[in-house]
């Protein structure tokens, strides 16, 4: 006996409500940011405050893509950078076009343009106080 395969008429659609729309949209948004936090550009890969590997949240404030542990610290900032986890929210278009803008490598620019390795530390990823510190001179006191 052979399984009859379906082939009904299929799902069809049909009076797709503008909300349905709005949701479809965000979801597009949403695997963007993905996308970017991704293979797409190389120095999104890794956190943009403590270079660790693997990113999880975005930094609406400037526009780059940290860790989880950062991206607390970021929050404890004054004023408080916004945060948002890259799986677990949604994302309207204009901050993914802000993040496509931006990305690690722009913020790079902007916060450590005037970074010299010579005479200043990133700090270790394991020193949460240290990253503080770090946090706090670059996006508080504007120091590179
Ligand atoms: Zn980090």
């Amino acid at each position: 006996m052979m399984m009859a395969t379906k082939k009904g008429p299929g799902p069809g659609g049909g009076g797709a409500g503008g909300k349905a729309e709005a949701e479809a949209a965000s979801e597009v948004w949403c695997r963007r940011v993905r996308e970017l936090g991704g293979s797409s550009q190389a120095g999104n890969r890794h956190c943009f405050e403590c270079a660790q590997r693997g990113v999880t949240y975005v930094d609406i404030t400037v526009g780059s893509f940290v860790c989880t542990a950062c991206s607390g610290l970021l929050r404890g900032l004054n004023p408080p950078h916004r945060v948002k986890s890259i799986s677990m929210t949604t994302f309207t278009e204009p901050e993914v076009l802000f993040l496509q803008s931006r990305g690690n490598e722009v913020c790079r620019k902007i916060w450590l343009g005037l970074f010299d390795a010579r005479t200043s530390i990133v700090p270790d990823s394991r020193d949460p106080q240290k990253v503080k510190e770090f946090l706090q001179e670059k996006y508080e006191k504007k120091r590179w």
